[in-house]
């Protein structure tokens, strides 16, 4: 990878868009994006082990590589860095003795639910960034925690890379697309796009009152949830700020904020959020397409 990247001319600006592969649209078109505003675009395609809890799907996740690769190509993206657990971790056995501990991301709703997963993350894309040296870095609004996390670390840890956050892409359902929807029988995908629109629906709220205290948010997006029986389980919905994802007491459209969630369809997890008010210009700004 070093070689590649000193390969290229001098002043050529790389485009990078970390991915876990088991590829869709979604991340397609972070590709895009990293095509279009960068000479070079590189994708990585990298199954984290650390930033899976006990007892999560590590060893089941889908590994596609051949077809990522496929997929990447047809893309236009000039390179794909596929590292294997030792080019990342050091050598069987090798315990590493440095992380990035994002403290305050472990006392939000998605760390309490999976310790060490932020933890993983911070940890991993340091090391990416390390190794690739991009200009730029694209990440989904799909993963909002993780975009206010990233910036976070690049800020703090004076990291030299600029950061674009791109719009969540869905199926027509509105279900946002995941590398684990392959998990959804034909059933509960044709059901999951529910959370999508009960989001939707307390945003659309809000948008109109100008402000709104989270328990009503909360009650806004529970009400449509209810209607749907295959709603195995609600783990949490949360109304906090986009800029560190710490609660709001309450939501208005001057200072913006995310409306997110987790729920269960039948075993499944489906995670997703909704931008609102000033948040959509704070977070996609440019990138928006
Ligand atoms: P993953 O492979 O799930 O780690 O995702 C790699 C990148 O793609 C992350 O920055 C995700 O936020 C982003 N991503 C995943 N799903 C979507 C989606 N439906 N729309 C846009 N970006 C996505």
């Amino acid at each position: 990878m070093r070689e590649y990247r000193r390969s290229l001319r001098k002043e050529a600006t790389l485009g990078f868009v970390p991915t876990m592969g088991a590829l869709h649209d979604g991340h397609i078109q972070l590709t895009r994006h990293a095509k279009e505003e960068n000479d070079v675009a590189l994708a990585s395609v990298f199954v984290n082990p650390t930033q899976f809890s006990e007892g999560e799907d590590f060893g089941v996740y889908p590994r596609t590589l051949e077809r990522d690769i496929e997929l990447l190509k047809e893309a236009n993206v000039d390179c794909v860095f596929a590292p294997n657990r030792e080019d990342i971790y050091g050598p069987e056995g090798y315990k590493p003795v440095c992380h990035v501990e994002p403290t305050p991301f472990n006392h939000i709703y998605e760390g309490q639910i999976r310790p060490e997963f932020f933890r993983g993350i911070a940890t991993v894309v340091t090391k990416l960034f390390n190794i690739v040296t991009p200009t730029s870095s694209y990440f989904g609004q799909k993963d909002i925690t993780q975009c206010a996390l990233i910036n976070s670390l690049v800020y703090d840890l004076h990291i030299p890379v600029s950061l674009r956050f791109i719009e969540t892409i869905r199926e027509s359902s509105g279900l946002a697309m995941s590398s684990r929807n392959q998990y959804l029988s034909p059933e509960e995908k044709s059901v999951a796009g529910i959370l999508y629109t009960a989001l939707e629906a307390a945003k659309a709220v809000c948008t109109v009152q100008g402000r709104m205290h989270r328990d009503k948010v909360k009650a806004a997006v529970m009400a449509v949830l209810e209607t749907q029986p295959m709603v195995s389980k609600v783990e949490y919905i949360s109304v906090c700020s986009h800029k560190d994802m710490q609660e709001l007491d309450e939501l208005n459209i001057e200072e913006g904020g995310v409306i997110h969630s987790a729920i269960r369809v039948g075993k499944v997890r489906i995670i997703d959020n909704v931008l609102v008010g000033k948040a959509v210009e704070d977070i996609l700004g440019s990138a928006r397409s």
